[in-house]
């Protein structure tokens, strides 16, 4: 197989798109089509400040480190969650995402959800949970919650997230089959503002994951190779599965299910007017909820510490 600009040796064969790439040309096509991703979505612009959300995974390091590339102004914000039991994944993803920001000379803000929050993850999870269940609602939910005050407070213009093709797939294909069309409405390579929750954006949408490793793989990235031990059979893993099965025999099928997808909602296919809730600050931090008084992250700190009346602004 070989470049098809060049004619050297192919690095990395992309029988979607017929194209095969050496390393070189590689490099300089990633960036190129993230460019021009950004560009036609609108995400933003060489003015606006972006703060990219970074994991220590290869998806989040190379979104910054493209971005870095293109010339905008992004910075990380890593979440230290405290999952260290076994492989001791939260601390080497962090001490990855630090080296990555060190080499580049690039901004990084860390929020330890232990010091802010008093509890780690896991130890939210035994509380809220009482160990039935995975820790990844209490996770998302204190995510969401740091991502957007963060953002907030320190006035970035936009959040960029490193979600490639095959997890919006996933989530597009969970959606369908359950036909969540408040789900289906917001999910897009771009969630606009809305009453204090930051705008939204996901610039390697159109990239295979198996691109997205290549691509960090010959840029020489340094990232976690495992996933969160918590990952593990989660139904997002196994709808990846069945559509990795469904690429392998029509090589372009998950491109082009979440490229009609986004045509079909440009052409109004879920435009009947949905009723969105209203939005209004949460009583504690302020944040926008549609609970009628504390926001969830500020119910879940309550269990552990119930917040005298007078404390509350
Ligand atoms: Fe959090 Fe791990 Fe669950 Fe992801 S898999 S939401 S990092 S607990
Ligand atoms: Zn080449
Ligand atoms: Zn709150």
């Amino acid at each position: 197989m070989k470049c098809k600009k060049c004619g050297q040796k192919a690095a990395v064969n992309m029988p979607q798109h017929r194209l095969a790439l050496c390393k070189e040309h590689y490099l300089e096509w990633i960036p190129e089509q993230t460019e021009r991703f950004i560009r036609k979505y609108r995400m933003f612009t060489y003015a606006d400040r972006v703060l990219v959300a970074v994991s220590g995974g290869k998806d989040s390091l190379s979104l910054w480190d493209i971005l870095w590339r293109l010339g905008y102004r992004a910075d990380g914000l890593y979440i230290a969650l405290g999952i260290d039991e076994g492989i001791g994944y939260s601390a080497e993803s962090q001490r990855l995402t630090e080296q990555f920001a060190a080499e580049r000379g690039l901004r990084l803000h860390v929020v330890d959800v232990r010091a802010e929050t008093g509890k780690t993850i896991p130890e939210w999870a035994a509380l809220t949970l009482r160990g039935r269940e995975k820790p990844c609602a209490v996770c998302g939910l204190v995510k969401r919650h740091e991502m957007n005050r963060i953002a907030r407070d320190l006035g970035y213009d936009v959040l960029a997230t490193g979600h490639n093709l095959d997890d919006e797939v996933a989530v597009l294909f969970g959606n369908t089959l359950n036909w969540a069309v408040g789900y289906l409405l917001r999910q897009g390579p771009v969630l606009e503002e809305r009453d204090g929750l930051a705008r939204k954006v996901k610039p390697l949408c159109r990239f295979y994951e198996r691109e997205m490793t290549a691509y960090a793989l010959l840029r020489g990235i340094e990232y976690i190779y495992e996933e969160c031990p918590f990952s593990v059979g989660s139904t997002s893993i196994q709808y990846k599965e069945w559509l990795n099965q469904l690429e392998n025999e029509r090589p372009g099928t998950k491109l082009s299910f979440y490229l009609s997808f986004l045509e079909a909602k440009e052409k109004g296919l879920f435009a009947r007017p949905q009723e969105e809730g209203e939005l209004h600050p949460c009583r504690r931090c302020g944040q926008p909820t549609s609970a009628p008084d504390l926001c969830a992250y500020c119910r879940m700190l309550e269990k552990a510490h119930p917040i005298p009346a007078e404390q509350v602004e």
